[in-house]
C-alpha cells in the first residue's frame, strides 16, 4: 500500500496525476461537462458517425433481432453470420483476401503480435508506436528495436546491424500517428521490408474512413495494399463504433484464429456493435463528403495556426500544438476550457519530456466558425 500512496503523491506533486472526467453528453462535435457545453476537440469520432441515424438504426435492429450480447467467444457459439459478413466487407474495403474482427484495437495488437512473434524473432517498430503495439511486442518475447520516428534511414541501419541474427522479423508502424498527427512513409518502409525479408504490419486506427480514394486508409492512398501482410485498424475512431479489424491473407487469418489469444479467449463483440461497423463501412463509401470536408478543415486549421506563429505538427485531422512546458500547456488548456473549448493537454509520459502539447482532433461536425473562434482564443492566450 505504501507504494501506491507514494506513487499517487509523486504524480500529484508533479502535476501529472490523471483523473477521469465524466461527461453528461457527447454528440456531433460538442461535449457537456459539469452542466456546461463545450466544443469538443478531444474526440476520435472524426467523421461524426457515432450519431448517424443509419448507424443507430443498424445497431438497434441487430440488438432486437440477436440480443444485446454475443454469449460466447467466436470459436464457441458467439459466432454469427453478421461477424462473417463484416469480415467479408473489411476484406473488400481494404482490398485484401480476408478480414478478421477483434474486440478492440488494443486486443488486436496484443493478439496479432504475440501470435506471430516469439523469442527467436525481432520486431522493428517506430518509436512513437501506440502502447498496445509495444505491449504486444513485450508479450511476444521478441527482441524489440525502435527506429526513430518516421525514419526509414534509421530503420535500415537497425536492419543492417541486426536482421541476420534473427529467424523472423516484423516491421510495425502506424500510418497516421495518434500523438503527432503525421503520416508514415509507407513506400520507403515497404522497400526495406522486401530487401530485408521481413513481415510488415501497419496500424490504421487514425486513418480508417479518412484517407484514400475509397476512405479505407493511408495504405490505400500510398498504394501499398498488396505489400503489407497485416493491415490493422479500428471501428472505434473514424467509424464511430467499437472493435478492430485485420485485413490479411486467408492463411494468415486461419493462423490467427487458431493462435491469437485475445481473439480466442474473449467473448465475441455484440451483434449491435458488429452491425454498426458494417453500416459504417457502407457510409464511408456513400458519404465521401464527410472525409473531404474534414481534411479541408484540417488544412485550414493547421495553416491558420502556423500563420499565427504557433508550433504545429502533423498533416492529418489530428493537429498538435506543441507548447513544450507542462505548466504553460495546462494553463492554455484551462483558459480554452473557460472559453468553451474542450482540448486536453497531452503531457509526459504520454509524449516525451519537453514536448507537452495541446492536441486538437477535428471532426466533421465542427464548423468553420468554431475553428475560427478557437484559433482566435489560442492566439490571444499565447501572445
Ligand atoms: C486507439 C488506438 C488503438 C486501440 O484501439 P481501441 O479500439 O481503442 O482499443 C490502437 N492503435 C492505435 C494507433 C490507436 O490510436
Amino acid at each position: 500500500m505504501e507504494r501506491i500512496e507514494g506513487f499517487l503523491q509523486e504524480r500529484e506533486s508533479k502535476g501529472l496525476l490523471r483523473r477521469l472526467r465524466p461527461a453528461s453528453k457527447r454528440a456531433n462535435g460538442k461535449i457537456a461537462v459539469n452542466g456546461r457545453e463545450f466544443v469538443d476537440f478531444c474526440s476520435n469520432d472524426y467523421l461524426s458517425l457515432s450519431f448517424h441515424p443509419d448507424l443507430i438504426d443498424a445497431g438497434n435492429q441487430a440488438a432486437r433481432e440477436y440480443g444485446t450480447g454475443s454469449a460466447a467467444s467466436r470459436l464457441l457459439s458467439g459466432n454469427l453470420q453478421l461477424h462473417h459478413g463484416l469480415e467479408r466487407q473489411v476484406a473488400d474495403f481494404k482490398g485484401r483476401q480476408a478480414g478478421l474482427v477483434f474486440n478492440s484495437g488494443y486486443q488486436a495488437n496484443l493478439g496479432i503480435i504475440s501470435a506471430l512473434c516469439g523469442k527467436s524473432d525481432a520486431v522493428f517498430c517506430d518509436k512513437l508506436a501506440h502502447a498496445s503495439i509495444l505491449d504486444g511486442i513485450r508479450l511476444s518475447g521478441a527482441k524489440l528495436f525502435r527506429f526513430r520516428h518516421n525514419s526509414p534511414k534509421h530503420l535500415q541501419k537497425l536492419l543492417d546491424n541486426n536482421r541476420d541474427k534473427f529467424e523472423n522479423a516484423l516491421i510495425i508502424t502506424e500510418s497516421v500517428f495518434s500523438m503527432d498527427g503525421d503520416i508514415a512513409p509507407l513506400r520507403d518502409i515497404v522497400e526495406l521490408k522486401a530487401a530485408y525479408d521481413c513481415l510488415m504490419m501497419v496500424d490504421e486506427a487514425h486513418a480508417t474512413g479518412i484517407f484514400g480514394n475509397t476512405g479505407s486508409g493511408e495504405v490505400e492512398r500510398q498504394g501499398v495494399t498488396d505489400d503489407i501482410e497485416l493491415i490493422m485498424g479500428t471501428f472505434s475512431k473514424g467509424l464511430g463504433g467499437f472493435g478492430a479489424y485485420l485485413a490479411c491473407s486467408g492463411k494468415m487469418k486461419e493462423f490467427l484464429v487458431n493462435t491469437a489469444r485475445s481473439f480466442i479467449y474473449s467473448t465475441a463483440l455484440p451483434p449491435s456493435v458488429i452491425a454498426a461497423g458494417s453500416e459504417a463501412i457502407r457510409l464511408v463509401k456513400r458519404e465521401p463528403e464527410r472525409r473531404t470536408k474534414l481534411l479541408e478543415n484540417s488544412d485550414y486549421f493547421r495553416q491558420s495556426l502556423q500563420e499565427k506563429g504557433l508550433s504545429v505538427l502533423g498533416s492529418s485531422q489530428i493537429i498538435p500544438v506543441v507548447t513544450a512546458n507542462i505548466e504553460l500547456t495546462r494553463r492554455i488548456s484551462g483558459r480554452l476550457y473557460e472559453k468553451g473549448f474542450y482540448v486536453l493537454p497531452i503531457l509526459p509520459p504520454t509524449v516525451p519530456r519537453g514536448q507537452a502539447r495541446l492536441r486538437f482532433s477535428l471532426n466533421y461536425a465542427h464548423t468553420k466558425k468554431q475553428l475560427d473562434e478557437v484559433i482566435d482564443a489560442i492566439t490571444k492566450i499565447t501572445h
